[in-house]
């Protein structure tokens, strides 16, 4: 349905993230709810977690629970409409944009492809890391851009001590040590939370693994 004939302006914002979440739910409150216009998020996540964050994560020292804004409550609640999916391509033309299927953790399909009619589009997508092309950077390192990077750097942080704790043969010299790239603030933060929660993953019976050293004992 146009703006003509749904009398309402449609506004879709694409990501909810630091900017597009605040937009959406300022808008929401303001005439969303009051039936005013009518505001669409579109994000590809089910969940909302501020970046800054990321590296409390990454580290295991955040309840992600306990900060993570969840987009369809926050929908309900503020006054917009959220559509979950991953924005593939935008019709100028007939003013529409276009979302790729949904899938599952299993590759099951939630929602089909689908498309959006706007009257007024606002691209809050963020922006990524650049790596510059160095070599190795796509196929060794991990990225601190999304959950889901901090929650992989997570897990393979505690399975490694846990493959270091049961492992019969001296640990290789670099098996433990954890190379961080950046030095600002995150990188710093995340240098600081690994030297606490590496020790506290230890304590809790990985005897095996010396946290100090990161070798065997
Ligand atoms: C590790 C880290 C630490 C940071 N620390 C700080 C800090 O301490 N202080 C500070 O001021 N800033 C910090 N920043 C920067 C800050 O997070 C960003 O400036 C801010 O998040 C940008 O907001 P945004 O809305 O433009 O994009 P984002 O917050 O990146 O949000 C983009 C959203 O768009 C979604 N999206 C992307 N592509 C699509 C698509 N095709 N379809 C659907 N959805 C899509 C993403 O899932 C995401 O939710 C940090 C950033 C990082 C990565």
């Amino acid at each position: 349905m146009s703006e003509a004939q749904s009398g309402k302006l449609r506004i879709v914002i694409v990501g909810g993230g630091a900017g597009g979440l605040e937009l959406a739910t300022r808008l929401g409150d303001k005439y969303g709810r009051k039936g005013k216009l009518d505001v669409t998020l579109i994000e590809r996540n089910r969940t909302h977690v501020w970046k800054p964050k990321l590296h409390e994560i990454a580290a295991g020292s955040m309840d992600i629970a306990a900060h993570e804004v969840d987009y369809l409550a926050q929908s309900y609640w503020h006054g917009f409409r959220y559509r979950i999916g991953e924005m593939i391509g935008i019709d100028r033309e007939r003013r529409q944009v276009l979302v790729a299927p949904y899938l599952d953790g299993e590759g099951r399909e939630v929602t089909p492809k689908r498309s959006f009619d706007y009257d007024i589009l606002v691209m809050a997508i963020g922006s990524q890391n650049n790596d510059f092309g160095t070599p190795g950077v796509v196929d060794h390192a991990i990225k601190l851009e999304t959950q889901v990077d901090a929650k992989r750097f997570h897990e393979r942080m505690v399975n490694a001590c846990i493959r270091a704790h049961a492992q019969s043969s001296p640990l290789g010299e670099h098996q433990l040590k954890v190379a961080i790239i950046g030095a600002g603030a995150t990188g710093v933060e995340l240098a600081a939370e690994l030297h606490r929660t590496t020790r506290e993953v230890v304590a809790y019976g990985l005897d095996q693994v010396d946290p100090q050293t990161s070798g065997s004992r």
